[in-house]
């Protein structure tokens, strides 16, 4: 291996040891706060409370049995657009949905439930991160149990976001040796991209996240040229207030009801190397790496997951990763 190999595989190796020394609490700030919803909550209720928290996700509460119920996230929203475009005959049925509802609405448009999966906030960190890879999970629940009651509680939520700004905050040492360029590390996707135009509906993108299991469409011109980026949580405000028709309207128009403080886009070129990319999620709010060339083309996109899966598995030894997997169950 030449020498940029080797100063790369012991930047990775420094961030994994870093990750095996922390744990999950320790991502948490000083102070924050959780939104939990009751499960019983009308599901058009649940829109309008995450819009006023300016979030895209919270943990469900079932307060009959005293349990953590899972995690509403914009992948239940996108489950009930699917329903009512299966059903929309049961438009009136559709307002009336609990929280509750959605282990059913996706049974009936047979989509296979997500794991809900979570992790103890004292746990390895590393352990969070195998289990988000394994599981697809963007975010996960860190659960604790009360010794005397034998309760859960829900402590927070960890995204792959704040993992990746923890890692980059934490170890500039071992990121700033992450020298080879994102291209050359096969780092994102770069062939049958799933792409729409300003003119395509909010439904055919949707169709598309449904089709690919993503959570972005960069949207081109017809030069291929990137104009913006359609994220999965921008289908919250499109169904506010049980808004379903407004789903034939067109992404350009959707994407101008994007809450004023909106992150914006991050684009990189296919020469920028990890360490760029590490320094970028320490200044910003990245949710997406969008590759493009000089002229803006859009050339690929680079996920949190695909950054979270080579800073923990490239050069792992499949045997490594057997083993560590089968532990983590
Ligand atoms: P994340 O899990 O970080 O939210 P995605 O679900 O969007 O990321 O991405 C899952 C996988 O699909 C990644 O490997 C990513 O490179 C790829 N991908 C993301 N968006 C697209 C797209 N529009 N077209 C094709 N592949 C994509």
């Amino acid at each position: 291996p030449s020498p940029l190999d080797k100063e790369q595989l012991q930047g990775l190796r420094g961030i994994r040891e870093f990750l095996k020394v922390r744990t999950s609490y320790d991502v948490l700030p000083l102070s924050f706060r959780l939104v939990v919803l009751d499960n019983d909550l009308l599901i058009k209720k649940s829109l309008n409370i995450l819009i006023q928290n300016g979030i895209v996700s919270a943990p469900l509460w079932d307060s009959r049995n005293s349990a953590f119920a899972g995690l509403l996230t914009s992948t239940d929203y996108i489950n009930v657009i699917q329903y009512y475009c299966q059903f929309p005959e049961e438009i009136d049925q559709v307002d009336k949905f609990r929280l509750s509802s959605l282990r059913e609405i996706e049974r009936r448009i047979g989509v296979v439930p997500l794991e809900t999966v979570s992790v103890h906030p004292m746990k390895p960190l590393y352990e969070a991160c195998r289990r988000m890879l394994k599981t697809r999970a963007r975010r996960i629940p860190l659960v604790d149990t009360d010794d005397e009651t034998g309760r859960e509680t829900v402590v927070s939520v960890i995204t792959q976001y704040r993992i990746l700004k923890f890692i980059a905050v934490n170890n500039e040492q071992h990121t700033m040796l992450l020298k080879k360029p994102v291209r050359e590390l096969g780092l994102g996707t770069y062939s049958k991209m799933a792409t729409a135009t300003m003119n395509s509906s909010v439904l055919d993108v949707i169709d598309l996240m449904v089709k690919y299991n993503i959570s972005a469409v960069p949207i081109v011109d017809q030069d291929y040229k990137l104009l913006n980026v359609f994220e999965a949580v921008d289908v919250i405000p499109c169904i506010k207030g049980g808004a379903y028709d407004e789903l034939s309207s067109t992404v350009g128009g959707a994407l101008s009801r994007r809450a004023e403080d909106f992150g914006g886009i991050y684009i990189c070129g296919e020469d920028d190397r990890l360490d760029s990319i590490f320094d970028t999620i320490r200044k910003s709010r990245v949710h997406r790496l969008i590759v493009v060339d000089d002229d803006s083309r859009l050339k690929g996109i680079i996920s949190l997951s695909d950054i979270l899966k080579y800073v923990l598995l490239f050069g792992e030894e499949e045997d490594v990763i057997r083993q560590q997997s089968s532990t983590l169950i």
